[in-house]
């Protein structure tokens, strides 16, 4: 059923992005309400808008943490509006209807990896947003619910096309998507709260339980193994992680290289922006990241696009139109992300057998599991990151704040490459790798070749060693091709050969202490 919206409600923690919906909702005569800063901004936009206050009578109270929770608030989302007896409960309550609820939460996550104190990461947990939320999206009946700042141009494309109604489908789809940011907030916040009690007793992380005993989880025959004559199955539940939206089954090889693409993303899980990952037989042959989602893809495809060809592709971002119609130029086995925009959808489905995952968010295990001669050999994940305050120079020489940010970011890609591995890369794109070698130098060759190959020129790179360096012969291989500063373990015993050659020649060292081999 089509509905005009005639009132909404706005609540927003980052108000960037919010002005065009505002305009439009202002210019389509819905009357506005909202809470504090939010009312603030539309004020300062020129736009009349009522305080949330005034429909509760109560003001904003405790710090905020009690800011929308009424009946007035949650009545005017709630209350059905085919029922006579919710109507008439509204008029005797003088509740009026609330048909559009635009909310952005808290930043909860952005506060963890920020290093916050307890107290602060407590308090950005949002209560009234998510019963917003919560509220609106029950009630998709007679209310859309926009759940994100992510959602705000989609939503304005909406209103713009439908004269300022909505149909039942699309309010349907924007609470299913509105269900999938509340369980992964709370599923983020279960996480900080699961990684204290690590912590404190000393428990073994949750899942492995699960994993230990493999035969008892869903068993899923595929078609065949790594090549067709070994036969296969994967025990687990991918319908947990991922909603398919597109294609064909899932293969072993495509399963293994899905796993090695979330296990890179989520390096950039707090990346300012868009990161968008190539993976080809578990390494990334792109990787890049940039404000916008279509710049990280393109530069991940420069990177290198022969290899791209029948790639995984992953993404932290919603896919919107225009990084579809680069994408779509692909031939991709898979694209995985956390939502796409429905004409971005509409774009990536015309390849038939192209597949498509929206990822949830779910928590991975925290062990590995490989056989090995007549027994299990079982292992913690790699789940640590080196990052720049952990840093050691080690030369005289510092490297800039770019290099160091180009450090972090091979050094990120390093962990999740075959050794032995050596990735070049500047602050944010990986410029080539060399991947499985069997030496450090030659993989050093072969990333020096790739990137001469693709026109990239190396003069200010950085290189990340998955492990440290026998010999001085790397970094004066590296330092020939132009590269500045150098990210590697340390504790060899002719480090100082190394660290010799750079300050003699002028490059930056950091070690970190932690080797990252991956087999
Ligand atoms: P504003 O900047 O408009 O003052 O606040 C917007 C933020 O408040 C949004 O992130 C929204 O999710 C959150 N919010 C709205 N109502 C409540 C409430 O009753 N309690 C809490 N803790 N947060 C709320």
């Amino acid at each position: 059923m089509s509905l005009k919206i005639s009132s909404a409600l706005i609540s927003v923690y980052y108000k960037d992005g919010l002005e065009p919906l505002v305009r439009l909702l202002h210019e389509q005569n819905v009357k506005l309400y909202s809470t504090g800063g939010t009312q603030t901004f539309i004020e300062q936009l020129g736009i009349p808008v009522t305080p949330v206050e005034d429909l509760t009578g109560y003001p904003s109270i405790f710090g905020g943490r009690v800011k929308t929770l009424h009946p007035a608030v949650m009545g005017g989302i709630l209350y059905r509006r085919e029922l006579p007896e919710d109507l008439a409960q509204a008029e005797r309550h003088r509740i009026p209807p609330i048909d559009l609820v635009v909310v952005d939460l808290y930043p909860f996550e952005e506060t963890v990896a920020s290093g916050a104190s307890d107290e602060d990461v407590i308090e950005k947990i949002d209560i009234g947003g998510i019963s917003l939320i919560r509220a609106a999206a029950k009630n998709y009946n007679d209310v859309l619910i926009v759940s994100s700042r992510s959602q705000y141009a989609e939503v304005v494309t909406l209103l713009n096309e439908k004269n300022g109604a909505t149909d039942l489908a699309d309010r349907r789809q924007y609470a299913r998507k509105a269900f999938g940011v509340t369980s992964y907030y709370d599923t983020a916040i279960q996480a900080y709260f699961s990684s204290e009690a690590d912590v404190v007793s000393g428990q073994q992380k949750e899942a492995t339980g699960d994993i230990a005993d493999f035969r008892k989880l869903p068993a899923n025959h595929l078609r065949y193994g790594e090549n067709p004559h070994q036969q296969a199955t994967f025990y687990g539940d991918l319908d947990a992680m991922f909603e398919k939206l597109h294609g064909k089954e899932l293969s072993y090889n495509n399963l293994v290289d899905v796993d090695a693409c979330v296990n890179l993303i989520d390096e950039f899980r707090n990346a300012n922006g868009a990161a968008f990952a190539i993976i080809k037989h578990t390494n990334a042959c792109g990787i890049a990241t940039a404000s916008s989602g279509k710049e990280a893809y393109l530069n991940a495809l420069a990177c290198d696009p022969v290899s791209a060809f029948g790639g995984v592709v992953i993404t932290n971002t919603p896919v919107n139109l225009e990084t579809a119609e680069e994408l779509n130029k692909l031939f991709m086995e898979i694209l995985i992300a956390p939502d796409y925009a429905p004409e971005a959808l509409d774009v990536l489905k015309s390849k038939k057998n192209r597949i498509l995952l929206k990822r949830k968010a779910v928590a991975l295990p925290s062990v590995m599991f490989k056989t090995i001669l007549n027994g299990v050999l079982e292992q913690d994940k790699d789940d640590q990151t080196e990052t720049a305050d952990q840093f050691k120079t080690a030369t005289i020489k510092e490297p800039s704040a770019s290099e160091l940010r180009a450090l972090e970011f091979a050094l990120k890609v390093c962990k999740h490459t075959k050794s032995n591995t050596i990735v070049l890369a500047k602050e944010n794109q990986l410029l080539a790798s060399g991947v499985g070698q069997t030496s450090r130098v030659d993989a050093l060759r072969q990333a020096i070749e790739k990137a001469n190959s693709f026109g990239f020129d190396l003069k200010g790179a950085v290189m990340a060693s998955d492990a440290f360096f026998p010999f001085p012969d790397c970094v004066e291989i590296a330092d020939q091709a132009g590269i500045t500063a150098v990210v590697q373990p340390g504790g060899s015993i002719r480090d100082q050969d190394s660290i010799d050659y750079c300050n003699q020649h002028g490059l930056s060292m950091v070690t970190t202490g932690v080797r990252h081999f991956k087999h």
